[in-house]
């Protein structure tokens, strides 16, 4: 199964992914993850996104769906995926369709002013990648991993003006795409605004009934 997770940023997309991905034994792939593990490594694809990952632009067409085409080529895709992060525009979803067939698209649903608490109270650990918030899932210890005791991170696009930027980016660029799936017949719209067990609730009978 083929699932495409659309909304703004900081709706729970990456939380929920984490929480579903092993009951439908399918990988989680966030093209944010990727451009922030090249941008660690210090890769040549990292070192060209840093700058646009900090900004909060997106990072050019051409360059993400060729970084996806290879990610899903690999052997772990065979039966399915969940896409955080990608289509986030109408040309990357064009794209898309040319390489899987896509079976449901969720769209996680927020206000604004949620989605800015959720964003600016954002932590993360680098190694891990497991997301915490400091009010709504904050870590055992604060500031550090519950696996590996690493410190948490704000990342640079968490703060103020960037997130500011995101939005107009995804109102401008991929908002649009909700219609586009919707006049496909594949949208199926959640309630993102639940605890995270619900969310993951919602996610699942959406993806599982049919229609
Ligand atoms: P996205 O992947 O859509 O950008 P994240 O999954 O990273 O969003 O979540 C953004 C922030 O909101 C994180 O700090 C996360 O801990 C928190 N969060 C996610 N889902 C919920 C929820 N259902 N209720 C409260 N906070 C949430
Ligand atoms: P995310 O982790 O999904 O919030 O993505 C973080 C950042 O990575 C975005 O603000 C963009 O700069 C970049 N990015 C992630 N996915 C895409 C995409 N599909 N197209 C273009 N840029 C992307």
């Amino acid at each position: 199964m083929n699932l495409v997770l659309l909304g703004p940023p900081g709706a729970g997309k990456g939380t929920i992914a984490g929480i579903v991905r092993e009951k439908l034994g399918i990988p989680h792939i966030s093209t944010g993850d990727l451009f922030r593990a090249a941008i660690k490594n210090e890769t040549p694809l990292g070192l060209k996104v840093k700058a646009i990952l900090a900004s909060g632009e997106l990072v050019p067409d051409s360059v993400t769906v060729d970084m996806v085409r290879e990610r899903i080529a690999q052997s772990d895709c065979r039966n399915g995926m969940i896409l955080d992060g990608f289509p986030r525009t109408v040309f990357q979803a064009d794209e898309l369709a040319k390489m899987v067939k896509v079976d449901h698209v969720v769209n996680f649903s927020l206000s604004e002013e949620s989605v800015v608490k959720r964003l600016s109270g954002r932590r993360m650990c680098v190694s891990t990648g497991k997301i915490y918030h400091i009010i709504y899932n904050p870590p055992k210890v604060e500031g550090k991993d519950d696996e590996t005791g690493e410190p948490l991170i704000q990342r640079d696009d968490d703060k103020e003006d960037a997130i500011r930027n995101r939005l107009k980016v995804y109102q401008e660029s991929t908002e649009p795409l909700i219609t586009y799936y919707r006049d496909k017949g594949l949208l199926r719209t959640i309630d993102a605004s639940a605890t995270p067990d619900a969310v993951a609730e919602s996610f699942l009978s959406a993806v599982t009934v049919s229609g």
